[in-house]
């Protein structure tokens, strides 16, 4: 049976249109599912018992379970997911001035190694369906009360989005219609590494979706010594193939830094950032690390200093606020726990 939630309008058209269902039809299913958040079939009022029974013989409109939930002090909420395979990811919902943001993860575990990260302490167990990645917003968003609003979507959480390309973009294209869910475009943000022909690829994408480089480090030897991906795709590559997707599509591009105690929150370090990005259309997200066994978070002079430096640069930066400490929110670290308790499994974080 095929999952309901793998499939963009245009191709549920084409599905259900192969079993004699009109396009009419199929609209008016995607808008129930979408546009009015109902799931059972049976109570989409305006389809005939004829064709519901063709769509509940066809499709299923199964969701995942909602193993646990988690609200922090900052009202942060973090989903812990189980799929059919009894794997688990997690999404996390955050409150902005401007609405509410869902970080979305991507694959189970992720194979990009980076070191400082607890995402990557399990290497990749496999992609996530495109069904996978939609439900994780429809069940968030179904859990939202009368006056709350999804406003956003970060696509920030485990896995590595570029590792899971093809599925990334249907996601995308369901997400963004605008006969469903419709997360405009440019409030969808995608993170990655810095997967160099994805990024050539995404700059062929006729969508004006954000994207964001965790660059975290401004020199090569540093970046290797932490990021695996710096050895297939150097700074040099990574900023050649940037380049690229900014004259494609002038958009402007966001550099993740996350601040590692001792690690690269240096004045150096900060002498370095400023030399690479100079003169480019770019912004920098400074992020204090959440501790782990392995790294700390820089203090807050290191903090400062680092920000400062960037801003008599006049590099756009801001210094991010932090949302759900008390719930581990950072990238994996509930999935780990969660691992953990279940089979004391023993991970490094
Ligand atoms: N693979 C993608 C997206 C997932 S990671 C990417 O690398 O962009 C999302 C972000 O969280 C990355 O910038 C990652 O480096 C960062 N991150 C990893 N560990 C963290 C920690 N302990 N504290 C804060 N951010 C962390």
């Amino acid at each position: 049976m095929k999952n309901i939630f793998e499939f963009s309008r245009e191709k549920l058209e084409e599905d259900l249109l192969s079993k004699g269902i009109s396009k009419y039809r199929s609209q008016q299913i995607f808008d129930w599912i979408y546009k009015k958040n109902v799931l059972d079939v049976e109570k989409m009022q305006n389809i005939s018992k004829i064709d519901i029974e063709i769509i509940k013989n066809e499709y299923s409109f199964e969701k995942m379970k909602v193993v646990d939930v988690k609200e922090s002090s900052d009202r942060t909420k973090k989903f812990l997911f189980e799929l059919n395979d009894g794997n688990y990811i997690e999404t996390v919902l955050m409150n902005f001035s401007y609405g509410k943001s869902i970080c979305i993860s991507t694959q189970v575990g992720c194979d990009m190694g980076c070191s400082f990260c607890a995402s990557g302490k399990d290497k990749k167990v496999r992609d996530l369906t495109v069904a996978e990645m939609v439900l994780q917003v429809v069940q968030v968003k179904d859990s939202l009360v009368e006056g709350e609003n999804l406003t956003n979507i970060v696509i920030m959480g485990i896995g590595e989005p570029f590792d899971n390309y093809i599925n990334l973009i249907d996601f995308i294209k369901i997400v963004n219609d605008n006969k469903g869910i419709n997360i405009g475009a440019r409030h969808i943000t995608v993170s990655t590494c810095g997967l160099v022909p994805q990024i050539l690829e995404f700059a062929n994408l006729p969508l004006q979706v954000n994207l964001a480089i965790s660059l975290h480090f401004a020199n090569d030897e540093k970046r290797s010594k932490y990021m695996k991906i710096n050895k297939a795709y150097n700074l040099e590559k990574l900023f050649n193939a940037l380049e690229i997707y900014y004259n494609k599509t002038n958009r402007r591009i966001t550099f993740e830094y996350l601040l590692i105690k001792e690690v690269n929150d240096s004045l150096t370090d900060a002498k370095q950032l400023v030399s690479l990005i100079k003169g480019l259309n770019a912004y920098v997200n400074l992020i204090p690390y959440n501790d782990t066994q392995m790294f700390s978070r820089s203090p807050k002079e290191a903090q400062n200093r680092f920000y400062d430096y960037l801003m008599k640069n006049r590099i756009n930066v801001t210094l991010r606020r932090e949302q759900g400490l008390d719930i581990s929110a950072a990238c994996g670290q509930l999935r780990i726990k969660k691992m953990r308790d279940d089979y004391g499994k023993r991970v490094d974080n």
